[in-house]
């Protein structure tokens, strides 16, 4: 925030490269003593965003490697200090040197994300960018990754701050019209400030939808399956994850225990909780797999509900039904008809209500495509989420916030006499529950839009 963003003094230095050997290793150093650094090590100031090729020296002017030297000179730069960036052999030992040598010069070995951190402190970015970066080196699929390379561009932060705009105005409006009651140009037209507020309601709507994707692709889905012993669920676990991470067995009551795993479908991370059968069960290792199978179903995203094609009445016996009704209100769920195969029907996608019904065999990979894809539509993660941006629980608890609070506005401007104050005052919570996602300080340029739009001494 505003208090925070005072000049840091000191020079810091990391290796920014992996830890080991490779083909480049770069030292990184941001601050102001980088110029006295880089004379010192190769002789001279490099020419600004351009590549100089250069020995790195010692105190004795000894070679510790040589290579690449960018200099990008403040405020150009990532962090928006000086910054020096050491590209030279991928040595860890040399790399050792090159750090040693920058600390003799006075720099100090920087913080785990300490230059993204000086990058939003010098206003570089804003903290949901920086998420972004952070989001970015963590992604664990390309779409993740697709993800976070529109959150740190800055295209979350831009549509937030279309919103926090939008509502800037709105508050401005309903501020004047209190303020000034006995002026009789009407600042708030009530109609016209509910149709501008429906449409910032929809568009954080719209943006929550993809904040939500963006956060299950960086956090990934669970994915629970459930059903009787024997009815398939450690070999439709194998079938989604492509290889043998469950025991299957013909007897009864074999995983006893949950068994997770992570798997990608379509570029989204998954967690697959294959669950013990869910039966009374004589043995205390069963029961204790029991437990732990309704903890994995309290906390997913998607549950299959596995019942044999053979069975009669949609397949459904009394078990399943007995599962059904203990599963979560809101979980969405899918009821896999597997063994399609011994039943000798087709592969074929239902929807009953809101349950999906989804025929198919575990054995033949039959259907389990079409499986994944319903798995994804239940969860919310849209044709390869390709729209969604990297985004965080912090982010979405701030947004569920000010829908929440734009929500109390519109419904008080719905009143035939609503009181503006109230709904500024909603107004006001909602843009700064918006503004921390950004971790911008927009304190109070609502004065000067009121100023710039009304012309105060008429
Ligand atoms: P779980 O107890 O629910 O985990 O069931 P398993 O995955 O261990 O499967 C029980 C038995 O059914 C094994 O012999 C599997 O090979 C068999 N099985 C599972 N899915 C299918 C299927 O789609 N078709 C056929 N024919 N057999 C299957």
């Amino acid at each position: 925030m505003a208090e925070t963003r005072a000049p840091v003094a000191d020079t810091i230095v990391a290796i920014a490269t992996p830890p080991g050997r490779g083909g480049v290793g770069i030292v990184r150093l941001s601050g102001p003593r980088c110029d006295a650094i880089a004379q010192a090590l190769l002789g001279a100031t490099p020419a600004p965003r351009l590549a100089t090729y250069a020995p790195f020296r010692d105190a004795a002017g000894a070679a510790l490697d040589t290579g690449l030297a960018l200099w990008f000179p403040a405020p150009h730069s990532y962090t928006g200090e000086s910054v020096l960036e050491l590209q030279g052999h991928g040595s860890p030992a040399a790399l050792r040197a090159v750090v040693g040598r920058c600390l003799e010069l006075g720099a100090r070995l920087a913080q785990p994300g300490e230059f993204t951190r000086r990058a939003f402190l010098n206003g570089r970015i804003d903290l949901a960018q920086a998420e972004g970066v952070a989001d970015l080196i963590e992604a664990a699929s390309s779409t993740a990754a697709r993800a976070a390379i529109r959150t740190l561009t800055g295209e979350f932060s831009r549509a937030i701050g279309a919103a926090v705009a939008d509502l800037t105005e709105l508050r401005a409006r309903a501020e004047a019209s209190l303020d000034f009651p006995e002026e009789d140009i009407a600042f708030v037209h009530v109609a016209d400030a509910a149709a501008r507020l429906e449409r910032v309601r929809a568009a954080l709507a719209a943006l929550t939808r993809r904040a939500r994707q963006g956060v299950r692709l960086r956090e990934g889905l669970t994915v629970v399956l459930v059903g009787r012993p024997n009815v398939g669920k450690s070999s439709l676990l194998n079938r989604l994850a492509r290889e043998d991470v469950a025991i299957v067995a013909d007897a009864p009551g074999t995983t006893r225990d949950t068994v997770e795993r992570a798997i990608e479908i379509d570029g989204v991370p998954v967690i697959v909780v294959d669950t013990a059968g869910l039966r009374d069960a004589d043995e205390a290792v069963e029961r204790l797999g029991i437990a732990r199978t309704w903890a994995a179903v309290a906390r997913a995203d998607v549950a299959i509900v596995l019942v044999d094609a053979r069975e009669p009445d949609e397949g459904l016996t009394d078990d399943d039904r007995a599962v059904l009704s203990r599963l979560p209100q809101a979980l969405p769920r899918l009821v896999a008809h597997n063994k399609s195969d011994l039943a000798g029907v087709a592969a074929r996608v239902e929807r009953s209500g809101a349950t999906v019904h989804a025929w198919m065999s575990a054995l033949t990979g039959d259907g389990v495509a079409e499986l994944e894809a319903e798995v994804r539509v239940l969860a919310g993660v849209d044709a390869a989420g390709e729209d969604s941006f990297i985004a965080r629980e912090r982010h979405l608890v701030a947004l569920e916030e000010a829908r929440a609070r734009l929500a109390a506005a519109a419904a008080e401007l719905a009143l035939v006499a609503p009181a503006l104050e109230l709904v500024a005052e909603e107004l006001r919570l909602a843009q700064r529950a918006l503004s921390s996602i950004t971790g911008e300080f927009t304190a109070d340029d609502l004065l000067g839009e009121i100023f710039a739009r009304f012309c105060i001494g008429k």
